[in-house]
């Protein structure tokens, strides 16, 4: 007989890992303090029973057959203990044999407080991919948002992921830094990720939702949200700005005014042209209208 999977609450993923199977390693996330997200804010964070993740694993691999993909949730299933992380690892392998791709979300201090050894047995018993949410790389907009690092905890957490021979997706936001910190917000954001130069970067667009408490901030004048163009002026800078030797740079997420990807940097002079292209018309009606934005 075949079984279910448990799912508690929303379950969020990243775009690219829309056709995988998820799979709640832990619940809600440890932080659950940055202002602009309020995606687990009903969820009190905990590390889920190992044998129920490993249920959810075996009934899993009987509904998704062949599966290629698999997503460990929650916001950063990656605080987890090492040990349980690898039985984690070591059973979804045995039941499917067939998997390409593991990944998890992690936050900096999680990968930071692992080090390279366990990010390495993480690795050899198959975590084969990493995302972190950098946000920004602005030490004023990471603290303005109570991100809880540093744009340099992000550097070393970044590169330590790299080093353990995982692959790394790292997603930003732009606006995070509302008009007063726009342009240090792309300047420093562009610096961070050069210096990590991952293999994916993602930048989404900051769409609040009314429980965030930067929507507040919003509502009391105290953070002056980008314009759609502004916005887009932002995208610009920080791609001018990035000297990665190559990244697959995706900036397509359903909160984007417009989709834009390529391969850095051999395809950064067609991305600024397309950008420059719109910031030129400044006609609205070449972005995605604001009501179909979503998270
Ligand atoms: S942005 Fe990430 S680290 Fe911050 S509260 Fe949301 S899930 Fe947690």
């Amino acid at each position: 007989m075949t079984g279910y999977v448990e799912y508690e609450g929303d379950v969020y993923r990243p775009p690219s890992e829309a056709r995988s199977v998820i799979i709640q390693a832990t619940i809600g996330c440890s932080h659950n303090r940055c202002t602009f997200c309020c995606m687990y804010r009903n969820k009190r964070f905990r590390v889920r029973e190992l044998a129920a993740v490993e249920r959810d694993l075996v009934n899993a691999a009987s509904l998704y057959p062949g599966a290629k993909r698999l997503f460990l949730a929650d916001g950063n299933a990656l605080v987890a203990d090492g040990d349980f992380l690898v039985a984690v690892l070591k059973k979804a392998r045995a039941v499917f044999p067939t998997l390409e791709r593991v990944a998890i979300y992690a936050g900096p201090q999680d990968i930071l407080d692992k080090g390279l050894t366990e990010l390495r047995q993480l690795a050899q018993v198959g975590l084969d991919m990493v995302y972190l949410g950098l946000e920004s790389g602005s030490d004023t907009v990471l603290k303005m948002v109570a991100k809880g690092a540093t744009a340099e905890q992000m550097i070393q957490a970044g590169l330590l992921v790299k080093e353990a021979g995982m692959l790394l997706s790292v997603m930003v936001i732009l606006g995070l830094g509302g008009k007063e910190f726009s342009a240090e917000h792309a300047r420093e954001t562009a610096r961070v990720l050069s210096v990590i130069d991952p293999p994916y970067a993602a930048a989404l667009t900051l769409l609040l939702d009314e429980r965030a408490p930067l929507y507040r901030q919003v509502q009391q004048g105290r953070f002056q949200p980008l314009s759609p163009m502004a916005s887009l002026a932002e995208l610009r800078a920080m791609i001018a700005g990035l000297e990665v030797t190559n990244c697959v740079f995706r900036s397509n997420h359903a909160s984007n005014y417009l989709p834009v990807r390529g391969t850095l940097p051999e395809d950064k002079p067609a991305l600024l042209q397309a950008i420059d292209t719109v910031l030129a018309r400044q006609d609205p009606d070449l972005l995605r209208p604001e009501g179909w934005r979503a998270f």
